[in-house]
This record gives structure tokens, C-alpha cells and sequence, in this order.
């Protein structure tokens, strides 16, 4: 949300022309806010004595709690020295009446704030197989065709229960998460069945979503025609496009 507030250019053309020639401005930003001032502001809003903290504290960007001395004491993130009216405003209510809709405008600025956190990486990233070391291929795919730039982590997923569906016989062979900078690869490849250089094929697929982002539009389309520009460039990619529909029968059959 504030990044789209954020985005406003006021110095980019308009269609429209206002009469000083001036970019119409939203006001949603209030004056840079010091500690002094959301103090005043909030302590007229909600009617308590207020206290404010500004912190770099990405744990907890905004927190309130209740003084000895009946003050509320509010840790808030520097960033909020930004915050625009609406957020100020909710915030004044929450103070004053508690209510969880307030707070809810006051976390979602405070979210956006940073870059969302990492979500938790999984304890163990497991990448010798019996068969296959993903760490290994990832080295060499990142060296051979990445130059050595990518810094992704890898591992086998888990083998959960399969879900086995009649009418379905399609399986994930991987994935890239891009909020781990993570690949996980199926465990169903690690078996001698599956040549080699098609376990690198899935780990350089994965790899390649790490440098090419996905174009988004109405639908996500990670597999777009620049995408597979890149991903023809694996040697033999027709025999591992044709490997990948085959094994599927192989190692789910
Ligand atoms: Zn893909």
C-alpha cells in the first residue's frame, strides 16, 4: 500500500492541467513526523498521554504498551516518520479505541515498510540423495552456465504422502521460491533411473526462475517467451523436454 502511495510522481506528466500548473498533490503524506509531534498529535487524537519511541526495530515495528504513570508508550519504526495521514489517523483511533481494524491499517504500513521478511528456510536442507548430490549439480550448473553468480540454496523436498490422482499423471520435478532464494528439488529424481544431466535440466529450470522474473499480468507467466529463450540454451533441451513427460510414467506408474 505504501508503496503505491509512494510511487505518486508528482513531477510526471498529466493529462489533465491544473490551473497554477502545478501536479496535483494527495495530501495523503503528512510532514515529516518526529517523536515531538506524533506525541501531540496523538495524545490530542486519542485522548491519553502518549509516548512515542521512533526505533530501528525490525522485529516489531510497532508496539504499544501501558506505562506505570497510565501513559501509552509507542515503539515505532523510523519509518513512520513517512506515515501518511490515514495510518496517523488510525493509529489516534487505535489508541483511543482499541479496535482491531485500526491497527490493522497501522500493521499493514508498518509491514510494507521493510521488504517482506524471509519467510523461516527449513531447518535442514537435506541435499546428499542416495543417487544424486544436489549441491554438487547446483555448483556445476551454477558454474557452467550462471557464472558462478547465483547464491540460491538447494535441497530434495520431503516426500510426502502421494497424491495420486487418476486423472492426473503430472508431477512437480521442482521449484524456486523466491522469498528463500530457495530450490527444492522432487526426491523422485533421486533414482538411477533418471539420467544425470536431467536432474541438472530441473535444477538449471529452477536456477534460471532465480535470474529471469516472472512476467506478471493478469496471470503469473514464469514460463514466457523470454524465459525459454534462455532455457533453450541447455544442451539437449529438446531430449529433456521429452524426458520430462516420459519419466512421469517411469517413476509414478
Ligand atoms: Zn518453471
Amino acid at each position: 500500500m505504501f508503496r503505491v502511495f509512494r510511487s505518486w510522481n508528482p513531477g510526471a506528466p498529466i493529462n489533465h492541467s491544473s490551473q497554477d500548473g502545478a501536479a496535483p498533490q494527495l495530501e495523503l503524506f503528512a510532514p515529516h513526523w518526529t517523536a515531538e509531534r506524533l506525541e501531540a498529535r496523538l495524545t490530542a487524537d486519542s485522548g491519553h498521554r502518549v509516548r512515542v519511541a521512533l526505533t530501528r526495530n525490525r522485529v516489531a515495528m510497532a508496539s504499544v504498551r501501558a506505562d506505570p504513570d497510565g501513559a501509552v508508550r509507542l515503539r515505532l519504526d523510523r519509518g513512520f516518520g513517512q506515515a501518511p495521514e490515514p495510518v496517523i489517523q488510525a493509529l489516534g483511533r487505535y489508541l483511543k479505541g482499541r479496535r482491531r481494524v485500526d491497527w490493522e491499517v497501522v500493521a499493514r504500513f508498518a509491514g510494507n515498510l521493510q521488504p517482506t521478511p524471509r519467510a523461516p528456510a527449513p531447518r535442514q536442507l537435506l541435499t546428499r540423495g542416495r543417487v544424486y548430490d544436489l549441491a554438487a549439480i547446483r555448483d556445476r550448473v551454477n558454474h557452467d552456465f550462471f557464472e558462478g553468480r547465483l547464491a540460491c540454496r538447494i535441497g530434495w523436498g520431503t516426500r510426502g504422502r502421494r497424491r495420486r490422482r487418476a486423472w492426473s499423471r503430472t508431477i512437480r520435478y521442482g521449484s524456486y521460491i523466491k522469498a528463500q532464494d530457495l530450490v527444492r528439488i522432487n526426491p523422485i529424481l533421486d533414482d538411477p533411473r533418471v539420467p544425470a544431466d536431467f536432474v541438472a535440466y530441473i535444477v538449471f529450470h529452477e536456477m534460471l526462475h532465480a535470474v529471469v522474473p516472472s512476467e506478471s499480468g493478469l496471470r503469473h507467466r514464469p514460463h514466457h517467451a523470454g524465459y525459454r529463450h534462455w532455457e533453450r540454451r541447455f544442451p539437449d533441451y529438446e531430449r529433456m523436454r521429452r524426458l520430462s513427460s516420459e519419466l512421469v510414467n517411469v517413476l509414478v506408474g
